[in-house]
């Protein structure tokens, strides 16, 4: 029987491992968030020590491939992914694209966006990029951060701020009122694409709200990507020779 490991941490990575019949699957986690939402079957948490590190795990574990199911800020965990010694297969999901009415500004990290909020007259910012990454924002004083995130945060972080813990799905009315009570003048967040987290971007273009988009982390050249867990179980099966091969 063929193994498949599923480096996860998204929904994209539960809903394939769900979906995966006819070998093993090991999921593996982080272990960043302090409640996680578990797929089915044969779990693991923890890092794994870097690339030598997971490319020991894979060795132990027999693992016929590997689907890095990460999210598409992960960067570490797709680079010890790539240099793994079995084959891989990335599952990214597609990054969001503007509509008509959209004020999006493409930014290629949090610093950037941090340099253009200092050099912008935007007050109050609406922060969705995560709890980690927000030291790069530490330095604008004397600017007003609402942040949402799953877990509390940590310093560093600027000093002038309003923790909000949430986490997805979330709706447009919902994100209409939010901007609308706290008075957001820009909103950041990362081009993570996904429904889970897109209602922010209707709100925001509902009520002219500009938004600092992060653009992604490149995936590694020549490693093949797939944009949906149907195209994952597809590759796995054609991987494997067969329909009933994975
Ligand atoms: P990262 O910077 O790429 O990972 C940092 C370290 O965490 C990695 O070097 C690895 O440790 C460990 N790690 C990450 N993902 C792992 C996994 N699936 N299984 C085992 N170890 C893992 O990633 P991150 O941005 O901190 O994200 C951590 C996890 O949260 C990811 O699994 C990701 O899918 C999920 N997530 C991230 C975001 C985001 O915005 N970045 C959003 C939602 C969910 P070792 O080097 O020791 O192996």
């Amino acid at each position: 029987m063929r193994t498949v490991l599923i480096l996860g941490g998204t929904g994209e990575a539960r809903r394939l491992a769900a979906a995966l019949t006819g070998c093993r699957v090991i999921s593996s986690l982080a272990g960043r968030v302090a409640d996680p939402a578990l797929p089915p079957g044969e779990v693991r948490i923890g890092g794994f020590g870097g690339p030598a590190g997971l490319a020991a795990y894979v060795r132990s574990e027999a693992v016929d491939v590997v689907v890095d199911a990460t999210h598409p800020f992960a960067a570490r965990i797709s680079a010890s992914a790539a240099a793994c010694g079995v084959p891989l297969l990335v599952l990214r999901r597609p990054g969001w694209t503007a509509a008509p009415g959209d004020v999006w500004h493409r930014v290629p990290s949090l610093s950037s966006a941090a340099e253009f909020i200092a050099a912008s007259g935007y007050e109050r910012v609406f922060l969705t990029t995560g709890r980690q990454g927000l030291g790069a924002f530490a330095d604008l004083a004397d600017r007003w951060f609402l942040v949402r995130s799953v877990d509390p945060v940590s310093p560093p972080h600027p000093p002038r701020l309003e923790s909000l813990l949430d986490r997805g799905p979330f709706t447009v009315d919902g994100e209409v009122a939010l901007l609308r009570s706290h008075a957001i003048e820009v909103l950041v967040t990362k081009d993570s694409g996904g429904d889970m987290t897109a209602a922010k971007l209707t709100a925001a273009r509902l009520l002219g709200v500009p938004v600092l988009m992060v653009d992604r982390p490149p995936v590694t050249p020549g490693v093949p990507v797939v944009p949906t867990v149907e195209d994952a179980v597809t590759f796995l099966r054609a991987l494997f020779g067969g329909p009933g091969g994975g």
